[in-house]
């Protein structure tokens, strides 16, 4: 609890107007997407640099965490304010700045939402590539803050590598400059990049320069539909030995089928898994690479295979694959996907045998998991289906968890192809990254002495996962 002086000196130095003290709107501010909660002591609406430089610190002089937050869309726990203290919201810093398509970069604030910033670089032929399935919603410091990707990453990569430079509010309220406005920058340590995928534990990022793309000319897809969905993993590693790169290359499995069916009506066909296949580029290569890689799942194995270049048809197509996540919690009538396991990337070869490794432990602990993911990259979606209420389901999807996390290591892949750590996955990443945990805790102590950038997530989480739970 912070006490009715530091509010007031918070409110002094950030406008009693960006200010919120109700119960509720604490308590609102105490989720983002993953199974955590915890309400932070008072909500600060950013507005400008200079403000935010001011009330941090004044944070780090008082002591007080402070957790930044975009749109709230974090999966693992990242923006839950599990000390309380400030919660940051920067959703109101929504400036494009520049756009200079001739320099092949645009300069934003950290609120502006990913679609909302491609639908204006459209408009000059020009986008921002990662393309998470939150598209619609996520903040640009929110995406780079967990380097965020998606369906684009296996042939244009992630946030990280379209972040040029940055301005950053360090801990100590000093405001710093990284990084430069140029394609190339060979100059010293690479201080933005190792702000991408900070989430928020090294300080507030107030400004992006992000490197910019021209839109390719044309896209198609592929609907590939499989009996067996180890023979649909086979037919991602033929279509990538192939040496075709295509712009998407999707799997969505039994059960995810049913639940986009059933909650929205796509009419996909009920299947064992089905292959999303995107490619891009000039017309006449566009025809060519997406025949080609029909060929490649019928080959594979595929019971039919289908693909369209209608702008209509691809858009649905997508938005089926987007609504995943939320039709999986309308599964069954008392089960709820809960955010656990749900990104770990594995060599794209390996695929197959990560899908039956998770279907045998989902068996294994009596719970069900949904399949899908951009398996092109080896980023894989598992989502936990139980009833958060019932007695012993968190200890059986917490075992579940760990068994899946471990196959994940043996195979020799990571816990977060692109959500990011947080809470829910720490335990998994301090047993991956043992080796470098050392240097990441002596860079947080140097840049945050006092602690108070998002405390207690990532290197510092510690014990079990099912803590701060959202669920009574
Ligand atoms: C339906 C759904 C689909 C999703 N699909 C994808 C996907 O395909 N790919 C993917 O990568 N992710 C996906 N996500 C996860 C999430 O949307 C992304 O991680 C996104 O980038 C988070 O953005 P946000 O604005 O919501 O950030 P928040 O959730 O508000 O914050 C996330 C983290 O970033 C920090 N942060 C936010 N802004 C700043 C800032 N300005 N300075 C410093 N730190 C900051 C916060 O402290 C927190 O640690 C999905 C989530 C949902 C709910």
């Amino acid at each position: 609890m912070l006490s009715t002086a530091i509010l007031k000196e918070i409110m002094e130095v950030a406008g009693e107007e960006n200010v919120i003290t109700s119960q509720a709107g604490l308590y609102t501010y105490g989720f983002d997407a993953s199974i955590h909660h915890h309400s932070p002591d008072v909500v600060v609406r950013g507005r400008n640099t200079a403000q935010i430089s001011a009330l941090v610190k004044l944070a780090n002089q008082r002591n007080i965490p402070i957790v930044a937050r975009g749109s709230g869309t974090a999966l693992s726990g990242q923006a839950i304010p599990i000390h309380g203290g400030i919660i940051l919201d920067l959703s109101g810093m929504t400036a494009v700045r520049e756009v200079r398509v001739e320099d092949l970069y645009c300069v934003v604030e950290p609120g502006v939402i990913y679609s909302r910033l491609n639908n204006q670089l459209a408009r000059k032929g020009f986008f921002f590539p990662p393309s998470p399935g939150s598209a619609d919603v996520c903040t640009i410091g929110g995406m780079v803050a967990c380097n965020a990707s998606g369906m684009r990453a296996i042939k244009y990569g992630a946030t990280r590598d379209y972040v040029l430079a940055m301005e950053v509010v360090l801990p100590d309220g000093k405001v710093m400059h990284v990084g430069t406005n140029t394609i190339k920058n060979s100059s010293g340590y690479q201080l933005e990049k190792l702000m991408v995928g900070s989430e928020g534990t090294l300080g507030i990022i107030t400004e992006i320069t992000l490197r910019l793309l021209p839109l390719p000319e044309k896209r198609a897809i592929a609907v590939a539909s499989f009996d067996d969905i180890e023979q649909a993993g086979q037919g991602i590693s033929n279509v990538i030995a192939s040496g075709l790169l295509p712009s998407g290359l999707e799997i969505m499995d039994s059960v995810c089928i049913r639940a986009v069916n059933r909650s929205m009506q796509m009419g996909l066909p009920e299947c064992d898994a089905i292959i999303l296949a995107e490619v891009d580029g000039p017309e006449e290569i566009v025809r060519r690479d997406i025949e080609k890689v029909a060929d490649i799942c019928r080959e594979s194995g595929a019971r039919d295979v289908d693909f369209t270049t209608d702008e209509k048809e691809m858009l649905k197509l997508w938005k089926g694959r987007k609504g995943v996540l939320p039709s999986l919690s309308r599964y069954g009538r008392d089960s709820v996907s809960v955010s656990l396991a749900d990104d770990m990337s594995v060599p794209i070869s390996k695929l197959p045998l990560a899908i039956k490794q998770f279907q045998e432990i989902a068996e294994k602990h009596g719970i069900v998991i949904g399949t899908y993911g951009h398996a092109g990259d080896g980023n894989l979606h598992t989502k936990v289906l139980i009833n958060p209420l019932e007695e012993g389901a968190w200890g059986r999807a917490e075992a579940a968890v760990d068994g899946i996390y471990r196959a994940v290591l043996a195979l020799g892949g990571t816990v977060s192809g692109e959500h990011g750590i947080g809470i829910s996955k720490a335990p998994w990443m301090q047993i991956e990254r043992r080796d470098s945990l050392e240097v990441m805790e002596a860079i947080k102590r140097a840049v945050d002495p006092q602690n108070i950038m998002n405390p207690g997530k990532i290197m510092q989480w510690k014990g079990s996962i099912i803590q701060y739970l959202r669920y009574p």
